[in-house]
């Protein structure tokens, strides 16, 4: 499966049971912790994601509506015994905040963590052969990045019954997915047509964690699958969210539709407002498949 759900969709403060932003994006066995605001260890806990398959944790920023749950958590691995090793992905700033969290309780970790700072720019940051995950800037009022998660495919599919009657040597295997054509024993080359078929491009999440609105961020995600875009401010409030380095229904919206995203998906909601139907209302007037993204609800990408 790869799924996302969400843990936390309120920006600033928790407020009317909701909380700040976490969200864990679930593919083959591993679960990729985006953002880790206040409260998402019990949301981890409530919603039943599974901790020990969480290997890599993706920082947007540091406003800590994104970042103050994580030396919780990463504590709490402490206690439970981990010994696997744990990456974050994070600004470079975030290191020296956990390093001083740790040394002024004289916690040392018995597994290892590996710091990986963000670069400046659009790059990929991970591929474990399963998935990639490109960072790019977002504009906010601090440093602020976003994440594209690219579901990992080779070009071409293997044909079972082509290779096993061509006996084609699973070492081969690999090299066949990426489009080589096959040279047998007795020197006769079977083209790489034969023994397979085009396969669908992989999957893709982007998460623009907080930004102003800027429609120059859709070339990092055009034709996503899936995209999560901050919708802090309806939209009446658009000036307030300008100046905040926010923005608001219609504009997400507008990101979605300029990408051209197949679905939308909205959080970072105001404290403002307890009820979210307007809000959807707004969206929808604009990227007609777009939806609320409740806390515990998994979609799948
Ligand atoms: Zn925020
Ligand atoms: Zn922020």
């Amino acid at each position: 499966m790869f799924g996302l759900t969400v843990l936390g969709n309120n920006s600033a403060i928790p407020a009317f049971d909701r909380h700040p932003t976490a969200q864990a994006l679930t593919f083959a066995d591993q679960v990729y912790l985006i953002d880790c605001g206040e409260g998402t260890q019990t949301q981890i806990a409530k919603y039943k994601i599974r901790r020990s398959r969480i290997n890599h944790i993706f920082i947007s920023h540091l406003h800590g509506d994104h970042y103050f749950g994580l030396i919780g958590l990463i504590s709490s691995f402490s206690l439970m015994g981990r010994t696997a090793p744990l990456h974050l992905y994070a600004p470079a700033e975030l290191q020296q905040i956990l390093q001083l969290q740790m040394d002024v309780a004289s916690n040392i970790l018995p597994y290892p963590l590996h710091f990986h700072a963000h670069p400046t720019g659009h790059q990929i940051i991970l591929d474990d052969g399963k998935i990639e995950v490109f960072v790019f800037p977002t504009k906010h009022r601090i440093k602020c990045y976003g994440f594209l998660f690219k579901e990992r495919k080779w070009p071409r599919q293997i044909i079972k019954e082509a290779v096993l009657k061509y006996n084609v040597p699973a070492v081969f295997y690999q090299r066949l997915q990426q489009g080589e054509d096959y040279v047998a024993k007795d020197g006769k080359t079977l083209v790489n047509s034969i023994l397979t078929t085009a396969n669908k491009p992989g999957k893709e999440y982007a998460y623009t964690a907080d930004t102003i609105f800027d429609p120059s961020l859709c070339k990092y995600f055009e034709g996503a699958d899936l995209l999560y875009h901050e919708t802090t401010y309806m939209n009446d409030l658009e000036k307030k969210a300008a100046e905040r380095f926010h923005s608001t229904t219609k504009q997400a919206g507008e990101i979605a539709k300029t990408a051209k995203v197949k679905r939308l998906i909205i959080g970072h909601f105001s404290s403002k407002y307890e009820m979210l139907d307007d809000l959807l209302d707004e969206t929808r007037a604009v990227f007609k498949n777009s939806d609320l993204g409740i806390e515990g609800v998994t979609f799948i990408i």
